[in-house]
C-alpha cells in the first residue's frame, strides 16, 4: 500500500499536534508532506526536523527567516504568508488535506484543496458555517470527499456507514454544556477569561474552548451537520450529555438510533478521517463502561446560553447569516480572550452583528467575503462603546 501523503494546515494547533501523533505512531501508513503554522515558529521548526515534510509554511511572514535559518540544512522548503497558504494548497504533492487552522482564516485553503481535488479531512467548521452550499457544491462536483474531524460529525459520519440508501429522520447531537452547565446569567455576567477556558472533558483550542462554554460551538456544529449530511434544519437537535460518551446519534425513519461511543479523545476522530473507510488498532485508553454508570441527557438552556439560540436562528434564515454570526462571533471570542469585553458581552455582540449587516439570501463566494469583512468591523466597533 502507499504511504498517505498528509498536508496538515494547523500543524502547531490542538489538531495539528494530535494529527503528528497519529501520523507518528503509524509511520507504514502516513507521511507529511506540508506543515503550516501562524506564528509559532519554534514548535513549527521541532515538527519539520522531525517529520521532514517537503514544505512548510509560517503565517507571520516576520517569522520567515528564522524558519528558513532553522531548516537551513533540510530539504525542507520555506514559505511565508497568507497567500503562500493557498499556494501550498495548490500543490499536486499531497493525497489529503488535514484542516486545523482555526476560523475564517481557514476557508481560503481549503477551497483551494477541493478546487485541486484533494480530500480534506475537516475539523475547520468555520469554513462550512461560512459558506457550506458552495464548498459542497464545488466537493460533489470535483467527486472530494471531505470527512468531518469534529467528533459529533465524525460519529454521524460512522453511524452512516452501511446506511446511504436509508433516510435519516434527525441526527442528535450531543453537547458537554461545558464548564458553566445549570449556571444562570447573575453567574455569567462576572465569569472571566481563564475560568472559561478550563473545559471539563476537552483539551482543545482558545477560540473553541470558549465556543464551547457559550454553547456557541454547537450551534457552529448545527450549521456544519447540515452542510455536512445533506439535513434540514429541523432535522438537527442538540441534547446535553455531559459525560460526553455518546459522541452523537442517528435516527432512522424506522425509530432505530445509532450512537457512537467512546472516551473523549480527538485523536479518534482524527484517524478514523486519516485512514477512512478502514480503521486502525490503536493503542488508546478503552471505554470501560462500569466506570460510567450512568449516561444523562438534558434540554439545552437556550435562555441563558442564547448563543446557541442566535446560531440557530442562522441556520433556519440560511444565506450569509451564518457567515456573519461567525464573523462576530470570532471578533466577540478574540475580544473576550484579551479581557475586553464581559461574557455575556459576546452575545450581544453577535445578536447586534446580526440585527445590522444586510442580510442576502444567496451570497456569491465573494459576497460570503464581503458579509465577513463587514461583519467584523461592525462587531469591532462595538467593543469601546
Ligand atoms: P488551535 O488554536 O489550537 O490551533 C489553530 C492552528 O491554526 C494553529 O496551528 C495556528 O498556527 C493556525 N492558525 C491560527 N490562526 C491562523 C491564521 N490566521 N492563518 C493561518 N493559520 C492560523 O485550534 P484547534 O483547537 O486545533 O482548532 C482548529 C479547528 O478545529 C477549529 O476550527 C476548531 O473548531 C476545530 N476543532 C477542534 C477541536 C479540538 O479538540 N481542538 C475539536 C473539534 C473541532
Ligand atoms: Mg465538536
Amino acid at each position: 500500500m502507499q504511504k498517505k501523503r498528509i498536508a496538515i494546515f494547523g500543524s502547531t494547533g490542538s489538531i495539528g499536534t494530535q494529527a503528528l501523533d497519529v501520523i507518528r505512531a503509524n509511520p507504514d501508513l502516513f507521511e507529511t508532506e506540508i506543515l503550516t503554522a501562524q506564528s509559532n515558529a519554534d514548535l513549527l521548526i521541532k515538527q519539520a526536523l522531525e517529520f521532514k515534510p517537503n514544505a512548510v509554511v509560517i503565517g507571520d511572514e516576520t517569522k520567515y527567516q528564522k524558519v528558513k535559518d532553522a531548516l537551513a540544512q533540510t530539504l525542507v522548503k520555506v514559505f511565508a504568508g497568507e497567500k503562500a497558504l493557498e499556494e501550498a494548497a495548490d500543490f499536486d504533492s499531497y493525497d489529503m488535506m488535514l484542516a486545523g487552522i482555526v476560523g475564517f482564516a481557514g476557508l481560503k485553503p481549503t477551497i483551494k484543496a477541493v478546487e485541486k481535488g484533494k480530500p480534506v479531512g475537516l475539523a475547520n467548521k468555520e469554513t462550512l458555517v461560512v459558506a457550506g452550499d458552495l464548498i459542497m457544491q464545488k466537493a460533489i462536483e470535483k467527486r472530494v470527499p471531505i470527512i468531518p474531524v469534529d467528533s459529533e460529525h465524525s460519529a454521524i459520519f460512522q453511524c452512516l456507514v452501511g446506511e446511504a440508501r436509508n433516510k435519516i429522520e434527525k441526527i442528535i447531537l450531543t453537547a458537554s454544556g461545558g464548564p458553566f452547565l445549570g449556571k444562570k446569567p447573575n453567574y455569567l455576567v462576572n465569569v472571566k477569561r481563564d475560568h472559561a477556558l478550563q473545559h471539563p472533558n476537552w483539551a482543545m483550542g482558545a477560540k473553541i474552548t470558549i465556543d464551547s462554554a457559550t454553547l456557541m460551538n454547537k450551534g457552529l456544529e448545527m450549521i456544519e451537520a447540515k452542510w455536512l449530511f445533506n439535513l434540514k434544519p429541523e432535522q438537527i437537535q442538540v441534547l446535553v450529555h455531559p459525560q460526553s460518551i455518546i459522541h452523537s446519534m442517528v435516527q432512522f425513519e424506522d425509530g432505530s438510533v445509532k450512537a457512537q461511543m467512546g472516551l473523549p479523545d480527538m485523536k479518534l476522530p482524527i484517524q478514523y478521517a486519516l485512514s477512512f473507510p478502514q480503521r486502525i488498532k490503536n493503542d488508546f485508553p478503552r471505554l470501560d463502561f462500569r466506570k460510567y454508570p450512568s449516561l444523562t441527557f438534558e434540554e439545552p438552556d437556550v435562555k441563558t446560553f442564547r448563543n446557541l439560540a442566535l446560531a440557530t436562528e442562522a441556520l433556519f434564515k440560511g444565506g450569509n447569516m451564518p457567515c456573519v454570526l461567525n464573523a462576530a462571533n470570532e471578533i466577540a471570542v478574540w475580544a473576550f480572550l484579551r479581557n475586553r469585553i464581559g461574557f455575556l458581552d459576546m452575545t450581544a455582540m453577535v445578536e447586534k452583528t446580526m440585527e445590522t449587516i444586510n442580510f442576502i439570501e444567496k451570497p456569491t463566494m465573494q459576497e460570503y467575503f464581503d458579509s465577513d469583512g463587514e461583519a467584523r468591523n461592525f462587531a469591532a466597533s462595538l467593543i469601546n462603546m
